[in-house]
């Protein structure tokens, strides 16, 4: 199967009827990137910067943060880096971040992490953004951030953005030519609001890991809840399907870039719901490919219309599998 994914490489990730699904991939360090000529990905849909920040004893100042997303972009070439701004907090704890607001979490899944951290710790987001910004110069910066779970959240981290970028021109340095600026969708909270967020945003992500947790009040790292909520509950295919819908009459652009589109049933539910996006893990470009060059979504979209009214009773994975096996 390994030789039969490399030569799917260069082939274009288009399904049976012709509907052309962007493939790209999950990263977060500079090693990272290579992966993209390896798979033949279209770009890079979720570039995790608390990598750099986890991985260093010491807080990465703004030049280091630079050199860093200066050789990702430059690696990528024409392909489109998407950079999340730090994910840290939580049980993501730096221990050279340690200082009176840093008490000992409970829920540490559930708390001062990511957005919330970066807009009242907002040097640190300055310096993040500014780092962007000028590695960006005269490109397109593709930015978003996560945790959102309230549109006000997005509205001020892009605020601080574009105070930084308007620093920038001031000054007479060279900036990015665009800035798209989107968010991760992994709060259920934001998904009631989409009709205010959806206008205010340049496109938005959905991230399956925390979003799943959230959803079934259940630890996504919790070994025993590991194998017990799965991807395709129709609480979780419903939830999606809405958010979805929503999204794309507003025409901006979705994806999910959770672990649950690199699993091919998964992915393929996920097309079924109008998804034309996905960002995964490289590992599984392959395999999700070959999925997409063997799908006809004519056919499947209305059938899982039809099951997200009324859920197959054997279960979504068991009729999806079935329905993969009479229709390949
Ligand atoms: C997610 O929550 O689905 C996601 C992609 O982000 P992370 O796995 O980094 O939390
Ligand atoms: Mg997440």
């Amino acid at each position: 199967r390994r030789a039969e994914f490399t030569a799917m490489r260069d082939l274009p990730s288009v399904t049976r009827d012709g509907i052309r699904v962007a493939l790209l991939i999950n990263a977060g360090l500079r090693d990272d990137v290579a992966a993209l000529d390896v798979t033949g990905a279209d770009g890079i849909g979720l570039f995790r910067t608390e990598f750099q920040f986890l991985v260093s004893s010491t807080l990465p100042q703004r030049e280091r943060q630079q050199r860093l997303y200066r050789d990702v972009m430059e690696q990528a070439g024409d392909r489109p880096v998407v950079f999340r701004t730090v994910d840290i907090g939580g049980d993501k704890a730096l221990p050279y971040l340690k200082d009176q607001d840093q008490i000992d979490e409970e829920n540490p899944a559930l708390g001062w992490r990511a957005i919330r951290l970066s807009l009242e710790r907002d040097g640190l987001m300055k310096a993040q953004a500014a780092a962007l910004l000028e590695a960006a110069a005269n490109r397109t910066l593709y930015v978003m951030f996560p945790m959102v779970s309230e549109p006000w959240e997005f509205a001020q981290a892009r605020e601080l953005f574009e105070v930084q970028r308007q620093r920038i021109a001031g000054r007479g340095r060279s900036g990015p030519l665009a800035v798209r600026y989107g968010t991760m969708l992994e709060v259920p909270a934001l998904a009631e609001q989409l009709d205010i967020l959806l206008p205010m945003i340049d496109f938005l992500s959905i991230g399956t890991n925390d979003l799943t947790q959230f959803l079934f009040a259940a630890d996504r790292a919790h070994p025993k809840l590991a194998e017990r909520f799965d991807w395709l509950s129709p609480s979780i295919l419903r939830f999606l399907s809405r958010v979805v819908t929503t999204t794309r009459a507003a025409d901006k652009p979705v994806a999910v870039c959770g672990e649950m589109g690199g699993r091919t049933l998964e992915a393929m539910a996920l097309l079924g719901l109008g998804v034309e996006r996905l960002s995964i893990t490289p590992a599984a470009v392959g395999a999700v490919k070959a999925m997409i060059r063997s799908v006809d979504l004519a056919a499947l979209r209305p059938r899982l219309a039809e099951w997200l009214v009324t859920p197959p009773p054997e279960g979504f994975r068991a009729a999806l599998t079935q329905w993969a096996q009479e229709n390949e």
